[in-house]
């Protein structure tokens, strides 16, 4: 989507310039069904589907429809993350998608536009930061280093040490060689770039050693960098003043998992607690989750907590799922005796479920 020239939004959507919005939804709802990877199997369905979906985010706003309508392309370059571009609220993306049956925003955005952005310009540095889950979720504030490459003080960006230059004798310091050339009666002059020098005229004969000869030295300089609550690992954020795009890494915890705003936690419990219940109390991302598990209860696969999980791209908060891994107990020996008792009762049980399986 970035390089190359781009193409005007109102075509890919096939929309007129005056378009009203309820046109321009369903323009794009016709073309998703069109070009939504899971119903368009050509190799070229994923790439329209991200063009229609960048242009309908950008027209389906009033704020980026104005900047695009007067500027341009240009208007909206490096202006947003991916986050602000689907972030907003008019775009109804996620109405659209599920009426459509193609699932939640949240698990399309994931799949096709987490790493997207406005106009990255090619080359561009990206610094890494590595979060905590609780940081990713509350929104932090970092400091980093940023390089930053400037002209070389003690060379003044010529690459040599004082009286370490010299003229190139190829070239005789103009940086061009005329070779002459005879074609029958005719003489041309052909003016190169010297291939001794480079073209500058000049050789160095010893190297600046604050910059090894580049001519540039890069120092660091400390900023602090606002984390918004709610970023994802693999987020863009562009920062302004200066302006840097920041990826946001999230460290691993043990037993949590973020799926499409909704936080999966596995809590560990025995057999004897599935059975009989028990009271479990963990540390989730904002503080202790305690919660009463009914005799029997751990056998069911979970236990969901409305609204206490991670942030959605709506901007609400996800589910808190809470899943039980039932683990045998550390010392089998000290139990045995009363699994032995147990048994009596589950062996014909537990026959009769393997009868079952033929
Ligand atoms: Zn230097
Ligand atoms: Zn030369």
């Amino acid at each position: 989507m970035n390089g190359g020239r781009k193409k005007d939004y109102y075509e890919i959507l096939g929309v007129p310039r005056n378009a009203t919005k309820e046109e321009i939804k369903r323009a794009y709802r016709r073309l998703v069904l069109q070009y939504h990877p899971d119903r368009n199997k050509s190799p070229e369905a994923e790439e329209k589907f991200k063009e229609i979906s960048e242009a309908y985010a950008v027209l389906s706003d009033d704020e980026k429809r104005i900047i695009y309508d007067t500027y341009g392309h240009a208007g909206l370059s490096g202006a947003y993350s991916s986050d602000e571009v689907f972030r907003s609220s008019s775009s109804y993306f996620d109405e659209i998608f599920k009426d459509l049956g193609l699932g939640s925003f949240e698990s399309i955005f994931d799949r096709f536009f987490r790493d997207f952005i406005f106009g990255r310009p090619e080359h561009e540095i990206v610094i890494d930061i590595d979060l905590t889950l609780e940081e990713a979720f509350a929104g932090t504030t970092k400091i980093i280093n940023l390089p930053i490459r400037g002209v070389c003080e003690s060379c003044k960006g010529s690459g040599a040490e004082p009286s370490g230059i010299r003229e190139c004798s190829n070239c005789g310091g103009s940086g061009q060689v005329v070779n002459t050339r005879r074609f029958g009666q005719m003489i041309y002059t052909v003016s190169m770039t010297c291939s001794k020098c480079g073209g500058s005229g000049k050789i160095i004969t010893r190297p600046c050693k604050s910059c090894n000869g580049s001519g540039y030295t890069t120092r660091f300089e400390k900023i602090s960098v606002k984390i918004p609550r709610g970023v994802y690992d693999g987020s863009l954020i562009r920062t302004k003043n200066p302006s840097i795009l920041i990826r946001t890494r999230i460290l691993k915890k043990k037993n949590f998992f973020i799926r499409n705003g909704d936080l999966i936690v596995k809590v560990p419990i025995l057999p004897s607690e599935a059975v009989l219940g028990t009271e479990v109390k963990f540390k989730s991302i904002d503080g202790y989750v305690q919660l009463k598990v009914p005799a029997g209860n751990g056998f069911k696969n979970k236990i969901i907590l409305k609204g206490r999980g991670f942030w959605k791209m709506s901007g609400e908060r996800g589910d808190l799922i809470i899943k039980f891994m039932i683990v045998p107990p550390k010392k089998v020996e000290r139990v045995k005796k009363l699994y032995e008792q147990l048994s009596l009762y589950e062996h014909q049980e537990g026959e009769d479920l393997r009868k079952s399986m033929s």
